[in-house]
């Protein structure tokens, strides 16, 4: 059978690896957050004061209103935890050795999904997580800067 005398509405497979290679570029916005997190070892948000919105990862402009935002903020590295999922498997579906936790953890508006380091029985919707950095000479400008959240007693 050759490739036009397929049927093009036939569901189509493909069998194994595709080579692929991408580029992400923070943007503006982006760039000042993970320079923040780098340099200073600050978590910023942007706030909107027409909506009354604080976005984190602070954004450029307003989803909402569509508004620049030039209140930056910073929002401490004390979030609330919204919510976990303890993973078994990695990305490609191998069984992990250890599970893992990953949550997403509030911060204003937003938040920031990342790891956790706790007993997932101990882990309460809603408490206070605390981002633990890497030490200053060891980050790079990236979301890994946040080695991982933990819970948090003031
Ligand atoms: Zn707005």
């Amino acid at each position: 059978m050759t490739f036009l005398e397929r049927d093009p509405l036939a569901p189509q497979a493909w069998f194994g690896n595709l080579p692929a290679a991408h580029r992400y570029t923070y943007g503006l916005a982006g760039e000042r957050f993970f320079r923040a997190l780098k340099d200073e070892g600050k978590i910023l948000g942007s706030y909107c004061p027409k909506c009354d919105r604080t976005y984190v990862p602070a954004t450029a402009f307003c989803e909402r209103c569509l508004g620049e935002l030039t209140d930056w903020r910073d929002m401490g590295l004390v979030g609330e935890l919204h919510t976990f999922t303890v993973l078994y498997v990695d990305v490609e579906g191998r069984p992990l050795e250890t599970p893992q936790i990953v949550g997403l953890v509030s911060f204003g508006d937003g938040g920031i999904v990342h790891f956790l380091h706790a007993d997932p029985e101990s882990l309460v919707i809603g408490m206070p997580m605390r981002a633990v950095l890497k030490p200053p000479h060891e980050r790079q400008g990236s979301i890994l800067d946040i080695q991982y959240f933990e819970p948090f007693q003031a």
